[in-house]
């Protein structure tokens, strides 16, 4: 029976993206969250006839090389105020999405929170929309989303696909060809943290869900506060001492393994449209309080549809402005290895009292607590000098002046 198993991705190299579910037609694969609070496949030994197909389109995905790349970065925002409040940038994937449903009668996929539990899904109207705007700082869970857009393009409908880029890498490899019907967007992405910090998050604040994983409620950029659903009641947690899913995910030790050494980190990107936050202008006068993003035209499909939009306002921005403040989109951090936790999660929950736990993980945070003082100094040196590495920045301004990408 072993020998017939397919061989996956191992846990260091599996990015999540659960194409392998999909691909598999006789629905023996099914992802659980493991003991470190990361999405795991699992075969079932019985519905398994070892066709290996899971295999192939797995190495496939892993090794995928997507060339498109964006020759003008921009920079912009939603025409309406109450879109760009509730979005995590400046509202550009809500804009994108409604025009598509309005002009286009699209089908919109993009991810959402219920309780703790986030995964994708699709919808066709404007109100149905408001569900998928926001970042969910978790991975979602995109089993069975592949073979869902696949049938609706295939039906003639229009269908904008929204994810971290390993998604929408996943969905290009299960689709083989593009199709003129498919607008895909992808995010620039730091990476999934593990969703056992969100479960402490909810138990510290004695919280049933998470209804937004970044606020703006003191501006964007300025808001490391989450709103949670307790007993039916919608709060905001604005205690800093508080946030410990916020901090942990900003002191990047709790990030599922692969994602520190993340193929998509790069200029070549794998949505025809990508979006992210505009930080340059975080510390300067130009600061606006309702968030600006960075955006992407990758392909030509992208900018036609970018062009076509009469509810966003944006203007080109410069590579430099664009790539500094988004390391992100020019390099991985695979030197933060060093420093993290992540395969390390569940064992130091068991063997430590919870809250000693949460303070280890919650490291920026922990700087105002005595005994966590020199570990948080410590981990701050350390990402410091990690971070100091401006080589990768200049040698890819090199390679666009040049033209050379
Ligand atoms: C895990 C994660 C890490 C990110 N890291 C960075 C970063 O380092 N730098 C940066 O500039 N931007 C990052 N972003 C993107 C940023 O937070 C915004 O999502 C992006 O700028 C789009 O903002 P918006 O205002 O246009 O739309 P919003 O309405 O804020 O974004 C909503 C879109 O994001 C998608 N989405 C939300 N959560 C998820 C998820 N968990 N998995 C897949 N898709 C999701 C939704 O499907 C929807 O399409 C990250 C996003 C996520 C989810
Ligand atoms: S297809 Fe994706 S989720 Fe499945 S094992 Fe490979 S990398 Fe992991
Ligand atoms: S080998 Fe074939 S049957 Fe077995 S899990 Fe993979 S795709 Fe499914
Ligand atoms: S960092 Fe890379 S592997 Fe991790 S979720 Fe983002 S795109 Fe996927």
């Amino acid at each position: 029976m072993k020998n017939k198993l397919p061989k996956l991705a191992n846990y260091k190299d599996c990015t999540g993206c659960m194409l392998c579910a999909d691909i598999c037609n006789h629905k023996a694969i099914r992802f659980y969250i493991d003991t470190n609070g990361f999405w795991k496949p699992v075969i079932n030994e019985h519905n398994c006839v070892g066709c290996k197909l899971c295999e192939t389109k797995c190495t496939e995905v892993r090794t995928n090389r997507i060339e498109i790349v964006c020759r003008q970065p921009l920079r912009g925002h939603a025409i309406s105020e109450a879109v760009r409040l509730r979005s995590t940038s400046g509202g550009l994937f809500y804009s994108i999405a409604e025009h598509a449903i309005l002009s286009k009668n699209a089908v919109v996929y993009g991810a959402v929170c219920e309780g703790t539990n986030v995964f994708h899904k699709s919808v066709e109207t404007i109100e149905e929309l408001k569900e998928l705007q926001g970042s969910k700082y978790a991975q979602s869970n995109a089993s069975g989303i592949y073979t869902d857009v696949r049938s609706r393009l295939r039906q003639g409908r229009y269908v904008v696909f929204s994810g971290t880029p390993c998604q929408v890498n996943a969905l290009r490899v299960y689709l083989k060809n593009d199709y003129d019907n498919l607008l895909c967007i992808d995010l620039i992405c730091h990476g999934v943290p593990s969703n056992i910090l969100m479960y402490r998050h909810l138990a510290i604040n004695k919280g049933d869900g998470i209804i937004q994983f970044r606020t703006k409620e003191r501006g964007w950029g300025r808001d490391s506060y989450l709103t949670i659903s307790r007993k039916g009641q919608v709060v905001t947690i604005d205690d800093p001492s508080k946030n410990l899913f916020y901090h942990a995910f900003q002191s990047e030790q709790c990030f599922r393994l692969n994602c520190y050494k993340c193929q998509f980190n790069d200029i070549h990107r794998t949505g025809d449209i990508t979006l992210g936050d505009f930080w340059a202008i975080r510390f300067t006068v130009e600061y606006d309080r309702l968030g600006e993003s960075t955006i992407l035209p990758n392909s030509i499909k992208g900018l036609k549809f970018l062009q076509s939009c009469n509810n966003i306002e944006y203007r080109d921005a410069t590579w430099d402005d664009t790539l500094r403040c988004n390391p992100r989109l020019y390099t991985n951090r695979q030197e933060y290895l060093k420093t993290a936790l992540s395969s390390k999660i569940n064992r130091l929950y068991r063997l430590l009292p919870s809250r000693l736990a949460d303070y280890i993980f919650e490291a920026w945070h922990s700087k105002h607590r005595h005994l966590f003082y020199l570990w948080s100094k410590h981990l701050e040196r350390i990402q410091k000098n990690l971070d100091a590495n401006d080589d990768a920045l200049s040698d890819i301004l090199k390679k666009i002046e040049n033209n050379a990408m």
